[in-house]
C-alpha cells in the first residue's frame, strides 16, 4: 500500500460516533504523522482541531477524501495508557471518541495551541558580581539579596518579590545577573518530617505499598484520623521510586493550606490542577506531567486525565464525594476511571474516605479493595459529642431555637467558635402572600404541577431561582391580590447571619456560602480574618471540608429535615455523609467539641442509626435496601435524559428509545419511563427521561450498543436535546 492509499482516521470533537478520514497535508508523509498527534481540519464549513486515532486505507467508494490543513505536533500529545483508557472510556459512556479525547485536553491544547515549554528559567548572579554599587532598599538590591542566597526560579520569585522581573532585567544589562534554562522536577529538597505514624496508619501504608502492581485500597478513617498522613507517605515511598503520584481531591477540598502542607512534607514542587487556573497554566501542568517533569499533581475531577508516564500511585481522597462526577457533556467518574488507569497503569489506587460511597463499600467487602481502617483520631483529638435537638413545638428564631441560641452564647463567651451549617444559600427559600397564598415561583422553570420557587436574596429585595439563575427584584405588592402581606418563608444562611449579627455583637459572625465567597482566596481571607478569635461561622457544605480550624468547638446543624424525605434513592446516602463531614469539623484539636442537630424528627430511622451506630451501621442498613430494591451497587443504571420546548418531542424520542431497547431484547435489561425528570421543567425547557437497569454492566452496556447508533440517526433525535448518562448520581 503506498502512501497515496492511505488516510489519517481523525476523531473530531463532533456528536457522530465514527471516525474521519483526511489525507496528509501537501507535502506530509502520512507515515511520519503519529497516532495521538493533533491536526486541524476542515469540517463541513468549520475548522476544528482532532486527534489522528489511527490510519488506514482509502475508502475508494467515497466522493472526495480532503486533505487536512496542518498536522499540529511531531509527537503525540495523547498516547500509550492514557489514549488507551480514554478510547476504553469512550466505550463506556457512550460517546464518540473525539468528544472524549477533546474533554481529556486542556482547553488551551483542545483550541490548537503548541504544547508548552515546562522548562524553567533560574536567576542566579554572575560570577564575580558585586552587588556593593546597588541602592540599599531599591528593587535591584532586593532582588540581589535573594539571589545571593540562592538562584531562584520565576515562579519563586513571582511569591517572593512582586514586580522583580524589571528589576532583573537591570540587573542583567549591568551584567549581575542572569536568567539560565533548567529542566525542572529531578531535585528535590528534603521535606519536613512528618508525626511519628501510629499502628493503624503504619498497617494502612504498609498495605498500600506492599502492592507492587495494581491493587485498590479502601482507606476508611474518621475525619482527622490522618489519612492525608497516610497519603503523604505513600507518595514519599513513591517518589523515592522515581515515580509520580495523582491526587484528586473534591472541588471545595483543594485549599493553599493543602498544597502548602503537601509541599513541606514533601520538599518537592506540588501542582495543583484546579478550575481557577487559567488555560496557560493548566496546560503548562499537564504538559510538565506528560514529560515526567511534575512528579507530584494535586487537583480536581479533570486532573484523572493528567498523562503519568513514570506512574506509581493515585490517591483519591474523599472518594465519595458528588463533584467527581461530571454532569454535563462526557459524564465521567473521576473515581471510576482512577481505577480504570491504575489497573492499566498497574499502580495502586488509594480511596480515602471518612464515608465511602456505598459502591465502594460493597466492593470492599465483595472483596475486590484491600480494607484498611483508621479508628481513631490522630494525635490527642476526641470524636465530638452529638445531640439531637427536639424542636418540635419550639419557637425559633430565623430558624434558631432558643436552647441552641442560649448554646452559641455560652461557647462564644468560653472562648470558642461555632459553626452554623444550613444547606440553603440566600435569605429564605420561598416569598409567600400571607392574604392570598401566592407564592413567587420561577416561570422558565415551573409547570402548573410543579411550581419551583425563586429564593428571596438580599434581605427579602431580590428573587433568585437557583436552577436556572433568573433573577428579578422582589415584587412590592402580591401581583394576585395586591396585598401589601408578602412574607418571605423559612430561612437560608443569609438569615442566619442577619439575625445572628443582631444578637452577638461582640463577635465576628462571618458568612461562607457561594454568594459571600466567589473566588477561593476569599473563603482564605475570611477565615484568616477570623483566626483563633472566638466567633461565629454560618455556611452551606462549602463549610464541610477543607479548611482546620482548630478552635472550632460547636457545630450546630439545622434544616436538614427536607433532606430525609427526599424521593432520590441516594438521599439518604449523601444527607448521612453530610453530616457526618460536617461534624467533623468540630473539635478537631486542642478542645472536644459538640455537635448539635435541630430537626423536627427526632425518631428518623437514618438520624437514630446515625447516632447510635456511626456511618458504618447506616451503610450496612442502606445497602441492604439497595439490594431488596434492586438499585445500585445490585444494579447498573443509565439514564436518558430528553429536553425540548415542548412535552411532545421528548415523549415521541423517549418512546423509540423505550422500542429500540424492546428490539435488542436484551434478557435481563429493564426500561422504566418514559417519566417527567425530578424538575420537569427548567429554564425554559420540558425535561423527561428514561431509566435503563440491568444486574450486571454486560447486559447494560449491551442493550446500549444495540440502541444507541438507532438513535442517533433517527429524526426524533434531531428535534430534542437528548443525553445519556451511565452510572448517574442524580435520577
Ligand atoms: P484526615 O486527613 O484523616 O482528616 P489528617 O491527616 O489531616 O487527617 O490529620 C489530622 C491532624 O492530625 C493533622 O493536624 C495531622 O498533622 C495530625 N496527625 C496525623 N497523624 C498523626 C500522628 N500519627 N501523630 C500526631 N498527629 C497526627
Ligand atoms: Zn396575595
Ligand atoms: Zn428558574
Amino acid at each position: 500500500m503506498s502512501s497515496d492509499d492511505t488516510v489519517l482516521r481523525v476523531a473530531l470533537p463532533v456528536p457522530l460516533a465514527r471516525l474521519f478520514d483526511y489525507r496528509a497535508p501537501e507535502g506530509v508523509d502520512v507515515e511520519a504523522v503519529p497516532v495521538g498527534a493533533r491536526v486541524r481540519v476542515m469540517f463541513g464549513p468549520r475548522e476544528l482541531i482532532g486527534v489522528v486515532a489511527g490510519t488506514g486505507p482509502i475508502d475508494t467508494a467515497a466522493r472526495e477524501t480532503k486533505a487536512a490543513l496542518a498536522v499540529l505536533d511531531t509527537a503525540p500529545v495523547l498516547q500509550g495508557e492514557l489514549l488507551d483508557s480514554l478510547r476504553w472510556l469512550a466505550r463506556y459512556v457512550h460517546a464518540p471518541l473525539g468528544e472524549v479525547l477533546a474533554t481529556a485536553l486542556p482547553a488551551a491544547l483542545r483550541q490548537g495551541g503548541p504544547m508548552p515549554d515546562t522548562d524553567e528559567i533560574v536567576w542566579r548572579p554572575v560570577a564575580g558580581a558585586s552587588f556593593d554599587k546597588l541602592k540599599r532598599g531599591a528593587m535591584p538590591q532586593r532582588l540581589a539579596e535573594l539571589l545571593s542566597e540562592r538562584a531562584r526560579t520565576e515562579d519563586e520569585l513571582d511569591d517572593a518579590l512582586p514586580g522583580w522581573r524589571t528589576a532583573a532585567r537591570a540587573l542583567a544589562t549591568k551584567g549581575l545577573a542572569e536568567p539560565i534554562r533548567t529542566t525542572p522536577g529531578r531535585d528535590a529538597v528534603p521535606g519536613t518530617p512528618g508525626p511519628v505514624l501510629n499502628d493503624e496508619q503504619r498497617a494502612a501504608v504498609d498495605a498500600i505499598t506492599a502492592h507492587d502492581g495494581f491493587g485498590a485500597v479502601l482507606l476508611e478513617g474518621v475525619t482527622g484520623s490522618g489519612k492525608t498522613e497516610v497519603y503523604l507517605q505513600a507518595i514519599a515511598d513513591c517518589l523515592a521510586r522515581g515515580k509520580q503520584a495523582l491526587v484528586l481531591v473534591p472541588e471545595i477540598g483543594l485549599t493553599p493550606q493543602t498544597l502548602a502542607r503537601f509541599r513541606a512534607r514533601l520538599g518537592i514542587d506540588v501542582h495543583a490542577l484546579h478550575s481557577g487556573l487559567n488555560d496557560t497554566a493548566r496546560a503548562r501542568v499537564w504538559a510538565a506531567a506528560s514529560r515526567g517533569q511534575a512528579r507530584v499533581i494535586v487537583g480536581t475531577r479533570s486532573a484523572i486525565f493528567t498523562p503519568l508516564p513514570a506512574a506509581g500511585l493515585i490517591v483519591v481522597d474523599e472518594e465519595h464525594d458528588g463533584s467527581y462526577k461530571q454532569q454535563d457533556g462526557i459524564r465521567y467518574h473521576a473515581r471510576d476511571f482512577a481505577l480504570v488507569r491504575g489497573k492499566a497503569l498497574d499502580v495502586p489506587v488509594v480511596l480515602g474516605s471518612a464515608t465511602p460511597s456505598l459502591e465502594t463499600l460493597h466492593n470492599a467487602q465483595a472483596g475486590r479493595y484491600t480494607h484498611v481502617r483508621l479508628s481513631k483520631r490522630a494525635g490527642d483529638a476526641k470524636p465530638p459529642a452529638v445531640r439531637v435537638l427536639d424542636i418540635r413545638k419550639r419557637a425559633l428564631d430565623a430558624g434558631l431555637s432558643p436552647e441552641l441560641l442560649a448554646k452559641i452564647r455560652a461557647t462564644v463567651d468560653a472562648g470558642g467558635q461555632v459553626l452554623v451549617f444550613r444547606n440553603r444559600r440566600g435569605y429564605a427559600p420561598v416569598l409567600l402572600c400571607h392574604d392570598c397564598g401566592w407564592s413567587a415561583a420561577c416561570k422558565r422553570c415551573s409547570t402548573p404541577d410543579h411550581p419551583h420557587p425563586m429564593t428571596v436574596h438580599a434581605g427579602g429585595r431580590r428573587l433568585q431561582c437557583h436552577h436556572c439563575g433568573a433573577r428579578q427584584p422582589a415584587p412590592m405588592a402580591c401581583p394576585d391580590c395586591g396585598g401589601l402581606a408578602l412574607q418571605p418563608q423559612g430561612v437560608g444562611t443569609e438569615r442566619i447571619e442577619e439575625r445572628l449579627v443582631e444578637l452577638f455583637t461582640d463577635v465576628p459572625v462571618l458568612r461562607v456560602d457561594r454568594g459571600s465567597t466567589r473566588r477561593r482566596d476569599a473563603l482564605e481571607s475570611l477565615l484568616a480574618q477570623l483566626g483563633d478569635r472566638p466567633g461565629i461561622l454560618v455556611g452551606t457544605q462549602m463549610l464541610a471540608k477543607g479548611h482546620d480550624l482548630p478552635n472550632l468547638t460547636l457545630v450546630a446543624v439545622v434544616g436538614i429535615d427536607e433532606g430525609l424525605f427526599s424521593a432520590d434513592f441516594r438521599a439518604g446516602e449523601k444527607l448521612a455523609q453530610l453530616l457526618i463531614q460536617v461534624a467533623g469539623r468540630a473539635g478537631r484539636a486542642r478542645r472536644a467539641g459538640e455537635v448539635w442537630l435541630q430537626t423536627h424528627h427526632p425518631a428518623h430511622p437514618l438520624l437514630q442509626t446515625l447516632i447510635a451506630g456511626g456511618y458504618r451501621a447506616f451503610a450496612d442498613g442502606a445497602l441492604a435496601e439497595r439490594e431488596a430494591a434492586g438499585f445500585p451497587p445490585f444494579a447498573h443504571l443509565a439514564l436518558m435524559r430528553a429536553e425540548a420546548k415542548s412535552a411532545e418531542p421528548n415523549a415521541r424520542f423517549l418512546a423509540l428509545a423505550k422500542s429500540c431497547f424492546d428490539d435488542a431484547g436484551i434478557a435481563d435489561v429493564d426500561v422504566h419511563g418514559p417519566l417527567p425528570a425530578p424538575m420537569p421543567r427548567r429554564a425554559g425547557f420540558q425535561r423527561a427521561q428514561l431509566l435503563v437497569s440491568a444486574p450486571h454492566r454486560r447486559a447494560l452496556h449491551a442493550a446500549l450498543d444495540a440502541t444507541l447508533p438507532r438513535l442517533r440517526d433517527a429524526p426524533e433525535g434531531k428535534r430534542v436535546r437528548w443525553s445519556l448518562d451511565v452510572d448517574p448520581i442524580d435520577l
